[in-house]
């Protein structure tokens, strides 16, 4: 065969990019790929196998293979040539395999007579996600550039395999192959943790059977009764649960109010009266709401819909006498299985048993997800058919961390949720220790450590963290959480709450910061292409001035006789900067003019979110009393990558040259004009970058409640100094991740970084 020339080399990746971005199934682009590369290589045969089971290898595309092992497990790591090649992550060149000592052992799965091997692993942070292996019946030697071509290729499918896409696949080979009897199902994590239980499936709605009624008058008192009992168990239910604070419970109060709500039961009435069964008049005034509203693209009005929809399931369930459906499984851990599920649903049971909950229809903004979390109930959504599947009473593990879930999981599987749970309790227990303790390296270098609020329950990590403040504030989550735009009391209250928990510790309120993936229900979406780049945050609120003065006035009443700091994130130029704190300094004289009272202290700062305020370092931070770096928008603009795009996830990393010297350089420059610089964004919040941070020079991170303690026993475990010092000597590499060479690092110097 004549060695590939480079123009050979640009015609293979030019089909290869051709068919990875044709629109065809994921299983068929694999087999395409397969068979292109055995075709351009001349290979008689190849195959991709898929790590699956962490260790153990199936078939997902082959070319001239046997098709019987398509979708099953052939090898386990360490198995044959093609499991050295994932147990060792390294290519591997076999000229003559009939006389090698490791000859596949399930050589049926390739060609009987095949001579040369070569397999290269699919890689992702340093494991084997799978492997890439072409045959020759004839010996063939393997050329540096065709290595090379290979390895390219191999990328490409390393990124296609850990793309959501293949979730499918994954499933589908999961059923396939019955592992150890269980189902193990993909789906999209809603709220984090580990949960074992029995199913209870989550069934409201009734089919109307008769419509029209024969007493008017008994119709009335039916639905009143009913109307009644069910508002009447309502506030005893949402009363008993211990909710603490926080928009999850305005979510259940608004809530309480539809079903309470005073128009709804006259038009339940009217229907009676024109002949209606009480169950068809619940059913008829859902129907005319429906239809006035269904084509509606207004979220707002839709989750209204949504609401009734709830609400009118659980009267129907009333008037037949037939609700909830947890009395069924008495004094047992259980988890929910629903399609859909209004908020206060979940407190039809006794929420402390609940142990995950699975939502097949569920997206992340959804209501009862919001509520779950602040319970810490695990939750996945998103797989389909799972509701029609489940049993009630049937065992179900809900891994909520990673988006899995287990049917009747196998007793090896269980162990492990036991071990997962009790591991979690563990780890809360050992960082509680930690709590009194100072957040000081081993070489003495204190780092202040702040959380990030949010959700209204994320105020309960101020006392069980015991952190140095809140370095980040997102007012917009209340703003989202609410049915309508919060009015400046409405603020000032949510405002006050914070800063009352806080006591005296610092608390930094960031000015709202809407747009791109945040949205308010009661604005409509702006149908923007570009919306992360678009029209967003402060660019918004400098826009819609009324809403930004609104909410200074309301941080500055809510900081009577305290230390205001106000944040403006996304700012972009100076002007920019200069224009929204004038707009607060202007509210400062307006409270003055008024005879109010005004802060002790006011310190004005900026996110450092997008690239160009990197560059004006100079001009901005003589003006600036901080600044706050966000890394999740930084790194998605330094590297023109989305942040919410599955597909992206882990292909760049901050871990990386060109980020960190970015980071370095502000901290610099931070520390030249001796402005408090912190970082807020996700990389505070994970132990192993929070110490590149350290090592660079931060001394004040702001994350997570949930991070706090394993970021705060890893600084307790460094060396700042020493830190610094290989920090800065991977800087002059240009690997395009540091993350294995600083996960060594810690393992080697005995730093936590679970
Ligand atoms: C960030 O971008 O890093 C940040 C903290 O802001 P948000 O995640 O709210 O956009
Ligand atoms: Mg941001």
């Amino acid at each position: 065969m004549p060695l590939p020339t480079v123009n050979k080399a640009r015609d293979i990746l030019q089909k290869l990019r051709m068919i990875r971005e044709d629109d065809v199934a994921i299983d068929v682009k694999l087999s395409q790929i397969v068979q292109m590369i055995a075709e351009e290589m001349s290979a008689d045969s190849a195959a991709c196998f898929i790590t699956v089971e962490g260790n153990r290898l199936a078939l997902c595309a082959g070319y001239h293979l046997n098709p019987e092992y398509l979708n099953k497990v052939v090898f386990r790591f360490g198995e044959g040539i093609t499991g050295e090649v994932a147990q060792n992550s390294r290519t591997t060149f076999v000229a003559d395999v009939q006389s090698d000592p490791k000859l596949e052992k399930k050589s049926s799965i390739y060609l009987d007579d095949f001579k040369s091997f070569i397999g290269i692993p699919l890689i992702r942070w340093r494991r084997s996600i799978g492997v890439l292996t072409l045959q020759n019946k004839e010996t063939h030697e393997y050329s540096p550039m065709e290595t090379e071509i290979l390895e390219t290729v191999a990328m490409v499918l390393s990124e296609i395999v850990s793309s959501e896409e293949m979730n499918e696949i994954k499933n589908n080979f999961d059923k396939n192959n019955h592992i150890n009897d269980r189902e193990k199902l993909k789906g999209v994590s809603l709220s984090k943790g580990y949960g074992l239980g029995l199913a209870v499936v989550h069934r409201r709605r009734q089919v109307v059977t008769k419509i029209f009624a024969e007493d008017k008058e008994k119709e009335l008192s039916r639905l009143k009764i009913a109307f009644d009992q069910m508002n009447a168990d309502l506030d005893e239910k949402l009363n008993a649960t211990k909710l603490g604070i926080g928009e999850h419970v305005d979510i259940l109060d608004a809530y309480r109010m539809f079903a309470s709500d005073k128009g709804w039961y006259k038009k339940l009435e009217n229907n009676i009266l024109s002949g209606l069964t009480a169950e068809a008049a619940v059913e008829r005034a859902y129907e005319d709401m429906w239809n006035r509203l269904s084509g509606t693209t207004d979220t707002y009005l839709r989750e209204r819909l949504h609401d009734l929809r709830d609400v009118s399931d659980r009267l129907s369930s009333y008037l037949s006498g037939d609700f909830g459906t947890a009395q069924k499984i008495e004094n047992q851990d259980i988890v929910v299985v629903a399609q859909t599920m209004g908020p206060a649903d979940l407190m039809d049971y006794d929420y402390s048993r609940i142990k995950g909950l699975i939502i097949e229809d569920g997206t992340p903004t959804m209501h009862v997800a919001i509520v779950a979390k602040a319970l810490s109930i695990p939750v996945v959504a998103k797989i389909r058919g799972i509701f029609s599947e489940v049993k009630t009473g049937e065992l179900i593990g809900v891994d909520g961390t990673d988006g899995y879930v287990y049917i009747r999981p196998s007793s090896v599987v269980q162990e492990k949720f036991k071990h997962k749970i009790a591991e979690k309790e563990r780890l809360q227990a050992k960082l509680a220790e930690l709590i009194d303790l100072p957040a000081q390296t081993k070489d003495g270098e204190h780092v202040n450590l702040y959380l990030n609020i949010g959700l209204a329950f994320d105020l309960d990590y101020i006392k069980t963290t015991n952190c140095d403040g809140i370095g980040l504030y997102r007012t917009e989550i209340p703003f989202m959480a609410s049915d309508i735009m919060p009015d400046v009391d409405r603020q000032i209250s949510y405002y006050r709450e914070l800063m009352d928990k806080a006591e005296d510790k610092k608390v930094i309120f960031r000015s709202l910061d809407v747009g791109s993936d945040k949205l308010l229900p009661y604005w409509g979406n702006v149908g923007e292409e570009n919306p992360a780049i678009g029209w967003r945050s402060i660019r918004i609120t400098l826009d819609r001035r009324a809403i930004l003065r609104k909410q200074m006035r309301a941080f500055l009443r809510a900081a009577v006789g305290k230390e205001l700091n106000v944040m403006f994130p996304m700012i972009t130029n100076v002007s920019e900067f200069k224009d929204a704190k004038e707009t607060l300094m202007m509210e400062v004289e307006k409270e003055k003019r008024r005879g109010g009272e005004i802060p002790k202290k006011i310190n004005v700062g900026l996110m450092i979110e997008v690239p160009s305020i990197v560059f004006q370092l100079d001009e901005i931070l003589p003006l600036a009393d901080f600044i706050s770096i966000g890394t999740n928008d930084l790194a998605q603009f330094i590297f023109a990558c989305d942040r919410g795009n599955p597909r992206l996830t882990e292909r760049y990393d901050v871990l990386s040259g060109p980020f960190l010297s970015v980071m370095k350089l502000i901290i610099d420059k931070a520390n030249k004009y001796g402005v408090y610089c912190s970082v807020c964004g996700e990389m505070a919040s994970n132990p192993i970058e929070a110490m590149a941070l350290v090592g660079l020079g931060f001394r004040n991170l702001s994350m997570s409640g949930s991070s706090f303690g394993r970021v705060k026993s890893m600084v307790r475990s460094m060396d700042a100094l020493a830190m610094a010092d290989y920090v800065n000597t991977l800087l002059k590499s240009s690997q395009k991740t540091f993350r294995p060479q600083l996960i060594s690092y810690a393992n080697d110097h005995g730093i936590e970084i679970y």
